[in-house]
This record gives structure tokens, C-alpha cells and sequence, in this order.
């Protein structure tokens, strides 16, 4: 039978008042090309994203959420109906502790906002569904490999996919990229400036094999 996976893709948007939100620079390229690459394959899959500037991929299960609260619940729900967990998603670690009922006006020269952690998607899912497969993506400015190593472990990854960000390579929205593939053993392999598309059937490669 043909897995069932689910896929997260873009930013979230985190309210700070009615007008305004914090937010990231993801623009949803990867888990979106993941998805049509997975559907493609014949698939079945529910891609939850974040808000993104992109039509719905053609037989797919959208569900579209904001706010990390809000991909958490998707991803718990959908999780238990598939075999696989790809979270592609830019997830905001941090949302407002409380948010304006009106929009916040400039009284002063300076506003302190409070933010709260918002929970590890990622990590929670693979404590309720230890059964599943599950890849997370590791976007790093610095110590690339040990920090997305870190990850793997601590939120008890099947793999990471691990995405080197600096001024000479940025990632949003790129076509092109090079990504670290870290496995639970340690083994690892670098795949140089290739498309999203291609590194999309590499992933999607190595997902199946942990599910058949
Ligand atoms: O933000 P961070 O670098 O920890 O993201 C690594 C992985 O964890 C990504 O796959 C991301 O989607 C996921 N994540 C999550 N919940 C969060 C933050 C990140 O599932 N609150």
C-alpha cells in the first residue's frame, strides 16, 4: 500500500493585536515541492501550512492554520490517520504572551511585549505517535551539524534535514539548495545545490524506507 504522510510547510503567524503579528521569512517552497512530489509518487497526503503566496497543491488534503497553536492541533489530529510526519514548517518558537484585544497604539517611545515559548510540534507528536516516521528540518546560521545533530536527539527525529543559512546562501524561497541528510545512527550525506524538487524525492526515498 501507498503511505500516507503528512507535511507541514511555511511560516506562522504569531498575533501580537488585531493589526499585527510576529512572524518568519518562510515563504513555504520545500514542503510544498515535498507534497507535489509525494502526490506525484501517488501518495496520500495532508499538507498543513502556514500562510504562504501559493494555490493549494492539485490533490493534496489542504489544511491551512496561522498560528503555531493552531499546527499543533492539525498535526496532532492528522498524525493518528498517517504513517509519517515531514515538518518542513518554520514553526515560531515564540508567540505573544498575551495578545491586544485592540490594536496596541504608540503611546511611548518604546513597547515591551512578553513572549511565551510555543510548544515543539515535532517533538510532542513523536511522544504520542511513537509509531510514525518522523523528519524535521534543522535551518542553522551557525555549527550546522552539531547543532541539528542536537535536534535529531532531543526531539527524537528518524532524520534531520539540515539547511545552512547565511548571506551567501539564503534559503527562503530558493530555488536551489544544499541540504545535510543526519540520520539516528549518525550516518550523514550532503547533497550539493540541487532543486527542491530533487532533494524532495531523496527525502521522500528515505521516508518510505523506514515505512515499508
Ligand atoms: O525551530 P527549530 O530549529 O527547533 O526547528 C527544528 C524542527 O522542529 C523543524 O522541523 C520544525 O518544524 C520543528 N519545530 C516544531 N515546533 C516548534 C519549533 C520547531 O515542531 N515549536
Amino acid at each position: 500500500m501507498k503511505p500516507a504522510i503528512v507535511i507541514t510547510a511555511g511560516p506562522t503567524r504569531e498575533r501580537l493585536d488585531p493589526v499585527r503579528f510576529i512572524s518568519n521569512y518562510s515563504t513555504g517552497s520545500f514542503g510544498y515541492a515535498i507534497a507535489e512530489e509525494a502526490r506525484r509518487r501517488g501518495y496520500r497526503v495532508t499538507l498543513i501550512s502556514g500562510p504562504v503566496h501559493r494555490p493549494a497543491v492539485r490533490g493534496v488534503r489542504m489544511v491551512m492554520v496561522e498560528s503555531a497553536l493552531q499546527m499543533r492541533q492539525a498535526v496532532l489530529k492528522e498524525l493518528a490517520k498517517h504513517d509519517g510526519l515531514i515538518m518542513a514548517a518554520a514553526v515560531s518558537d515564540w508567540r505573544a504572551a498575551t495578545v491586544a484585544g485592540g490594536k496596541l497604539k504608540r503611546r511611548s517611545r518604546s513597547l515591551v511585549v512578553r513572549l511565551a515559548a510555543n510548544p515543539d510540534i515535532v517533538a510532542e507528536a513523536g511522544k504520542r505517535h511513537p509509531d510514525k516516521v518522523l523528519v524535521g528540518f534543522a535551518l542553522e546560521t551557525g555549527d550546522l551539524i552539531a547543532q541539528a545533530r542536537k535536534k535529531l536527539k532531543e526531539k527524537n527525529l528518524d532524520f534531520i534535514v539540515a539547511n545552512r543559512m547565511n548571506a551567501r546562501q539564503p534559503v527562503f524561497g530558493a530555488g536551489k539548495t544544499s541540504i545535510t541528510l543526519i540520520e539516528r545512527s549518525g550516518k550523514r550525506r550532503t547533497y550539493r545545490q540541487m532543486s527542491k524538487k530533487d532533494l524532495s524525492k531523496i527525502i521522500l526515498d528515505k521516508v518510505l524506507a523506514r515505512i515499508i
